[in-house]
């Protein structure tokens, strides 16, 4: 076994893949609603303690897939990633996906080549927070980048034969910047070529984040009022309801901080997702109990 850095973190989609610790904790580490990484400092480990806890596993010979942690792997240079990729499939021979989570940052720092290149090396999957497609908003919570260069770093992916798996925060514009944020989402997620996999979560607020959260909006003029779970749905339903992507899409909204548990693809299954939101903002007993939930 090997002593992972810890906290760690994966997507659920990851839960029966090998996890190895290319970078401590995330590059830029400033999002105002995210404390998964607060406690550590950046950085990228070395290639031979890489391959150490590459070797450590390497016994798990039908390894098919693996995630490459902490937050962005992708921060990494091209060429030591590589290296890290080129390292799991002499002890893989199985392999099939190796998957990180990418930022905004990350895919608009790497050139269309460089993507190509790790992709032909076995980066198959990346995961991506767009969190909100609305700038002004990304200003708000601290991640700012507009929605066009959003769209140009996923399409770069998507031109690599990558596929993407897209996150996106309900809530997160409050009460106040709800159509807002939920319009320009939508136009994001449809001017995309192709986001493979998309799910929503609901905003919710470490303790330690809370009071810089908020300020940061009083700083902008606004004031964050939180969605109640009736909000969360209503956006949930305009969200799917402007949902036009060129490519079908997987949608999911089981993360454990949602309401309403919800799968279909996209646009096919629209009818079918709106009528369950239908039911549910009528019928609260439909929701998941708060015990149950967690960001
Ligand atoms: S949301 Fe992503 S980019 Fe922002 S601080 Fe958290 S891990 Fe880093």
């Amino acid at each position: 076994m090997i002593a992972y850095n810890q906290p760690l973190y994966r997507p659920p989609a990851e839960a029966n893949s090998i996890i190895i610790q290319v970078t401590l904790g995330c590059s830029f580490n400033k999002c105002s609603f995210c404390s998964m990484y607060e406690t550590k400092k950046f950085q990228i480990r070395t290639l031979e303690d890489i391959f150490l806890d590459i070797d450590k596993l390497s016994n798990y010979k039908d390894t098919r897939r693996v995630f490459l942690a902490d937050g962005d792997a992708l921060a990494c240079e091209t060429s030591f990633l590589i290296e890290v990729l080129k390292y799991l499939k002499l002890k893989f021979p199985k392999l099939q996906r190796v998957s990180s989570y990418a930022s905004p940052f990350n895919l608009l720092e790497k050139k269309q080549e460089e993507l190509n290149l790790l992709r032909e090396c076995g980066l198959s999957l990346v995961y991506y927070g767009i969190e909100s497609g609305n700038a002004d908003l990304l200003k708000y919570v601290n991640k700012s980048i507009k929605l066009e260069k959003m769209i140009l770093g996923l399409n770069k992916a998507t031109k690599a034969k990558m596929k993407i798996s897209a996150t996106v925060i309900l809530g997160l514009g409050g009460k106040n910047l709800s159509n807002e944020h939920i319009i320009q989402t939508a136009k994001l997620i449809n001017e995309c070529e192709h986001i493979n996999y998309l799910s929503t979560l609901q905003l919710g607020l470490n303790s330690t984040k809370e009071d810089a959260f908020f300020k940061r909006f009083e700083s902008k003029n606004s004031q964050f009022i939180f969605c109640s779970d009736k909000d969360m749905l209503e956006e949930q339903k305009n969200f799917i309801s402007l949902l036009n992507p060129k490519k079908p899409i997987i949608f999911r909204s089981n993360h454990a901080s949602n309401a309403l548990p919800l799968k279909g693809t996209l646009p096919k299954d629209k009818n079918l997702l709106l009528e369950l939101i239908n039911m549910a903002l009528e019928n609260e007993t439909l929701l998941r109990p708060h015990f149950l939930r967690a960001f």
